[in-house]
């Protein structure tokens, strides 16, 4: 049925059935919407079940793809590893103990919890906790450098040492985790996801919630790290006070690298980051984590839980493609390169 006739029957319809006349204006966005949900419910049909490619608007494809941005954390290695639940829990309350004496590792979950969930980023997080006075009143900063167990205390501290004497620093952060999490749980060198960088040849940027040296470190750990080199490598500590999603962060990136948002795509497993890439008109590719397994499917619930309201959601209007693992994408979307 043409969409002209189809509005006019149904128009039609409603009229007689009703024995009332409905406003034209209201009457016509009804149609469009039922109209546009058709389509899409028979492109989906025309798809096979193991892809999971959502319809891309085709004026939006107009502009050539010169880039794609990797975030780092469960998106280049998978969520099922359970190093994020490993990171989020162990590595992020250890780290408010140890280095900005919170009193017990429950009042900095309680804490870094209720942060995370409106900002994805542990350091964001923790850098708004304090804004609002949430830290204990015995937080002081006390260096991961100097923090040893055969430190005495009084030599371990190093208070306010910034211009705006903060105590919680992004860069005490990326050194306890560089240093103290198991990097063990990634499992070593990615092959296939370094064939398929091997393989590329659009620009790739790495843009991540974490803290710079972590995240040089996860990508070492993976054999990725020269893909990454300096210049296309942007942790949080070089968009603080914003991080993804807010659109100043994207905004500072996409500065940097001189590109428009509509030469990137934007690789994430975050649906706020991915929603916030389309609002700024980047195509997006959800990597939405393997199907758990009997020994994954607890780090993955471990993992999810640490970041509640933002589970991948594979028909959400804003991801173009959605992906299990990172190195699925060549064969998800071929004609990427
Ligand atoms: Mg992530």
């Amino acid at each position: 049925m043409s969409f002209p006739i189809f509005i006019l029957s149904f128009f039609k319809r409603i009229q007689i059935g009703n024995n009332k006349v409905l406003h034209d204006y209201s009457m016509f966005n009804i149609c469009v919407d039922l109209y546009r949900t058709q389509f899409q419910n028979r492109w989906k049909h025309n798809q096979s079940s193991t892809k999971y490619i959502q319809p891309i608007n085709s004026s939006s494809m107009k502009a050539p793809i010169t880039t794609l941005i990797f975030d780092v954390d469960d998106t280049l290695y998978d969520v099922g590893t359970g190093f994020t639940a490993h990171r989020n829990t162990e590595g992020a309350q250890s780290f408010m103990v140890q280095c900005l004496n919170f009193p017990t590792m429950e009042m900095a979950k309680t804490i870094r919890d209720e942060y995370f969930v409106q900002y994805h980023s542990t350091a964001k997080a923790l850098q708004e906790a304090e804004k609002d006075g949430r830290f204990p009143e015995c937080a002081k900063r006390i260096s991961p450098l100097l923090s040893s167990s055969s430190s005495s205390s009084s030599s371990k501290e190093k208070e306010n040492e910034n211009e705006n004497g903060a105590l919680f620093q992004a860069q005490d952060l990326a050194e306890w985790w560089a240093s103290r999490l198991n990097f063990d749980l990634l499992g070593g060198k990615d092959e296939a996801l370094i064939e398929m960088f091997q393989n590329c040849p659009l620009t790739l940027v790495a843009f991540s919630n974490g803290p710079r040296k972590y995240v040089k470190r996860v990508l070492v750990e993976l054999g990725v790290a020269e893909f990454f080199p300096e210049e296309r490598l942007f942790a949080v500590d070089d968009v603080l006070p914003y991080c993804k999603p807010e659109k100043e962060a994207f905004d500072k990136i996409l500065t940097i690298l001189k590109v428009r948002p509509e030469e990137c795509v934007m690789v994430e497993d975050s649906m706020k980051n991915i929603r916030a890439a389309k609002a700024l008109g980047m195509k997006t590719i959800l990597v939405a984590g393997r199907t758990p397994t009997d020994n994954s499917m607890e780090a993955m619930k471990q993992s999810e839980a640490t970041k509640a309201g933002d589970a991948p959601e594979r028909n959400d209007p804003a991801v173009d493609v959605s992906v299990e693992i990172c190195s699925d994408i060549p064969t998800q979307w071929p004609d990427l390169w």
